[in-house]
């Protein structure tokens, strides 16, 4: 058995997991995929977190569709070197949700996996669901041959993401997923005033978690109100360039993306 075709132009996948919803597994997809790009890379996105399909929103493309040719699934462009694929294109409206059940959402994530027609990409950057579900382990089935590079896993600082995300690490254990490293974000609140970050969480939880596990520590993003308005304000291709001037890619993610390298 050889990897899905769909990926046979893809040199590595990442898949990007939480153990919960929220603490902003798709904004660090979303700022590893403008990372890469920043460094050169072709860069594929797929969106297969069916809770709440966001990166449509964050890489401002919410009207964006795709359709099927006979070689399957054509992504979206977001530039050149940045392809995207979303469930989220596939909905009515952008305040559709998706009511499924589990067996119809898993041939979706199946199909979506094995049915896009991705260009030559170095990197192809997978936005899982939360948690560990029957979601997960298709994910893993189809992956298997695939090879992937690995994953990187998105806590927060508090203890009951935490303790989620170790079910995370036990599940990669499980399927033989290479964790990559794991990132905390919303580590501290950068004040837009002052800049000054002021730790509204316990801190350090995934820090000392990576410590506990001996998984690599990538590093922390703080809360930053900036982040959130770059994306509510982007125009075109603006975001990529607002980020690569921000102080979250100079100051905080750079250093991430150095450590998945
Ligand atoms: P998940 O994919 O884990 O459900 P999201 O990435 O969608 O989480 O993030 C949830 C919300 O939090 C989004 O509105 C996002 O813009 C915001 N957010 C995530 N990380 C940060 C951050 N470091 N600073 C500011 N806002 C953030």
């Amino acid at each position: 058995m050889s990897a899905p075709d769909s990926l046979k132009n893809v040199k590595h996948v990442i898949l990007i997991l939480s153990g919960k919803g929220g603490v902003g597994k798709s904004s660090i997809t979303t700022q590893t995929a403008l990372s890469l790009v920043l460094k050169g890379y072709k860069v594929g996105v797929l969106d297969i977190d069916l809770t709440g399909p966001s990166i449509p929103r964050m890489f401002g493309l919410e009207d964006a569709k795709i359709h099927q040719s006979t070689n399957g699934w054509v992504p979206a462009r977001y530039n050149k070197d940045l392809s995207i694929v979303s469930l989220g294109f596939l909905l009515g409206s952008k305040d559709a949700s998706v009511v499924w059940r589990g067996p119809k959402k898993t041939a979706m994530i199946r199909q979506f996996l094995k049915d896009v027609t991705w260009p030559d990409l170095d990197y192809l950057l997978i936005d899982t669901p939360p948690g560990t579900s029957d979601e997960h382990i298709a994910i893993a089935e189809e992956l298997q041959f695939a090879n992937p590079e690995g994953c990187i896993i998105v806590t927060t600082p508090q203890q009951i993401s935490i303790s989620d995300v170790k079910k995370e690490i036990n599940f990669c254990n499980k399927v033989n997923l290479r964790i990559l490293g794991l990132v905390e974000n919303m580590s501290g609140f950068i004040c837009p005033h002052c800049a000054e970050c002021t730790n509204i969480f316990s801190s350090e939880g995934g820090k000392n978690l990576a410590s506990q596990l001996s998984l690599k520590y990538l590093g922390a993003i703080p809360i930053d109100p900036l982040f959130v308005e770059m994306i509510e304000t982007q125009k075109d291709s603006s975001l990529l360039d607002s980020y690569e001037n921000s102080r979250l890619y100079l100051e905080s993610f750079k250093p991430i993306i150095d450590g998945v390298l």
